[in-house]
């Protein structure tokens, strides 16, 4: 099992001893301490007793199993457009474009297959999802139940939708909508991120 932490180690920072640790890739052990050879963030493989550092830029690159967070900008043939805007828990600059398309809701979801696209996604929504493929184009699941839709508004009035029962309710115009809803919906922007 491994897990990654969140905090940025920079070069030479002490991470922790010999005694605890086997010292693993992007790290450098003196005197018994293990310490950061890059910046980046602590790597834990606890199976290994093993702790490496990962590197800032590695973290920014799209990776299948990466979590991702961004807006549906628009819709093109059957896949809808994702602006990527943070990923591992890192906000973006110079953001990279997702699809979600037929696959993004996985065999678990089936009466979703063989839908429009449109069906689970609209414009202007943000989505929580995880990339499955970086092979052409970055594709991101929304299957599992915490992806999905956690933000999005009204098509008639702007106004933010509220969760009603599995769909989803306009309290100004009382319009209802329907999406691949995250079990995250309504969740905040920083606490979001905290999840990729
Ligand atoms: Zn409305």
């Amino acid at each position: 099992m491994k897990s990654l932490q969140d905090r940025l180690v920079v070069v030479g920072e002490p991470l922790a001893t010999l005694e605890e640790f086997f010292p693993g890739e992007g790290t450098f052990e003196e005197k018994g301490i293990i310490y950061s050879s890059i910046i980046g963030r602590v790597l834990i493989d606890k199976h290994k007793r093993e702790l490496g550092v990962i590197p800032f830029k590695t973290l920014l690159v799209p990776k299948p199993g990466f979590r991702v967070i961004g807006m549906v900008t628009g819709f093109s043939n059957h896949y809808a457009n994702v602006e990527i805007f943070c990923m591992n828990g890192v906000k973006l600059d110079h953001e990279y474009t997702g699809v979600i398309g037929r696959e993004s809701l996985g065999k678990s979801h089936s009466r979703f297959r063989g839908i429009n696209v449109r069906t689970y996604v609209s414009e202007n929504d943000m989505v929580y999802g995880i990339v499955i493929s970086t092979v052409n184009t970055i594709l991101l699941d929304i299957s599992y139940r915490e992806y999905g839709v956690v933000k999005a508004y009204c098509k008639f009035c702007g106004n933010t939708l509220v969760l009603s029962g599995k769909g989803l309710f306009c309290p100004l115009c009382r319009n209802n909508e329907k999406r691949k809803i995250s079990i995250f919906y309504g969740e905040s922007i920083e606490r979001l991120v905290s999840r990729t």
